[in-house]
């Protein structure tokens, strides 16, 4: 390379997003493509990368793995669920959990993952460990795609302040012809396919030193299921848990009832709420005929329409107005969470008030008269 061309780009490359950031999206976009359920990230680190994919819709297991405890504690705060998480439960199940070992060793609590993730982790391993983690990874884990990034040496050169690796714990630094035997071997091996990528393009004219990262992803060429891997490969745990968090989700009954309840109570409300304008309709104020009218003309017209069709009928009773639980089962929103009628009204039993023949919820609207 002409020295100074590679002089003239020492003082310009600078990657735009980062190239750490471009490494995650990458595995996002993998994730958007394959729709794994279960993701495992070796060598977590301060678990950047697991914080963005819990965003993910599709990933209902979390699981990272690193051999420094401290760094993973760093901020696996931020992997726990927030106050929302809990006022608005996720229709998806999500548990994370941080493992303190080495991909050198196997353990149970890593098998039936969908994708494996290993960004910027090889370069760190002993030459001892190096040897043991494909027969971990591939043989052992055995997940359906496994990414593996790291340096690509033959861009460290347009790299400022590089003199011999990028980073002074990195055990070694390959080129691309380097990387891509061992991948290739590691393929044969294990029976996956490989292909390869990168993220950080060289500049123009340049394109033969490649991409600053090297990526390889591998996919299993064999089926194989969660279940029947776990039966035929007894270990022993060996990694130490140190974070699990289990997301509260509609899928675990107390929370589905909690928002059934809340969305009954919702529901029955506005159609209440609805009903009174009615009658006020039937006053002789006119201003808050209008006012009434306008707020709840959509909603109206849904109302009426089930009325009509199905004779579910609210109504009022000396001091009490009765909503029957068909027509808030009509709703949309509540038919969803609860699915038929009978598991409706299982869910709210002895929670929400209701007619004495438990087929409306019953309101009191004494107090509301005396207001008005
Ligand atoms: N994957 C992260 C961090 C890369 S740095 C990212 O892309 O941002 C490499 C990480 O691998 C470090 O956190 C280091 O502690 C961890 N590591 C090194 N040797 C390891 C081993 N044998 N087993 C598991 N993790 C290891």
């Amino acid at each position: 390379m002409d020295k100074n061309f590679q002089e003239e780009f020492t003082q310009i490359i600078k990657f735009e997003p980062p190239l750490y950031r471009q490494r995650y999206q990458f595995v996002k976009d993998l994730v958007e493509k394959y729709k794994p359920k279960k993701v495992a990230d070796l060598g977590c680190a301060d678990c950047s990368l697991l914080w963005m994919l819990k965003f993910c819709r599709c990933i209902e297991v979390l699981a990272g793995l690193d051999i420094c405890a401290n760094i993973m504690k760093e901020k696996m705060h931020t992997l726990s669920p927030l106050p929302v998480d809990y006022f608005q439960p996720s229709e998806r199940s999500l548990t994370v959990t941080l493992h303190h070992g080495s991909v050198a060793h196997k353990d149970p609590c890593m098998l039936g993952f969908d994708l494996v993730t290993c960004l910027e982790l090889i370069e760190h391993l002993e030459e001892s460990e190096l040897k043991k983690f494909p027969e971990v990874v591939f043989g052992f884990m055995a997940p359906r795609i496994v990414v593996i990034s790291t340096p690509n040496c033959e861009f460290n050169a347009l790299l400022p302040g590089v003199k011999l690796y990028r980073h002074p714990d990195h055990k070694f630094e390959w080129s691309q012809a380097q990387f891509q035997s061992w991948a290739l071997e590691i393929a044969r091996c294990y029976d996956y396919s490989v292909e390869f990528t990168g993220v950080g393009q060289p500049p123009t004219g340049m394109e033969k030193i490649g991409f600053c990262t090297q990526i390889g992803v591998f996919v299993r060429k064999y089926p194989q299921t969660g279940e029947s891997v776990q039966s035929e490969k007894p270990t022993e745990a060996v990694y130490k848990t140190v974070f699990k968090a289990v997301y509260p989700s509609l899928k675990d009954e107390k929370y589905l009832q909690n928002a059934v309840i809340r969305e009954v109570i919702f529901t029955a409300q506005i159609i209440k709420h609805r009903l009174m304008s009615k009658r006020e309709e039937y006053s002789d104020d006119p201003e808050r005929k209008s006012k009434s009218q306008s707020s709840m003309d959509c909603f109206s017209d849904y109302l009426e329409k089930l009325v009509v069709e199905k004779n579910m009928e609210p109504f009022v009773s000396g001091n009490e107005v009765y909503i029957p639980l068909a027509t808030i089962f009509s709703f949309p929103k509540v038919n969803r969470l609860c699915g038929t009628f009978e598991k409706l009204c299982k869910l709210i039993a002895g929670k929400v008030t209701l007619s004495s023949d438990g087929s409306a919820v019953m309101f009191n609207i004494e107090h509301e008269n005396e207001e008005n």
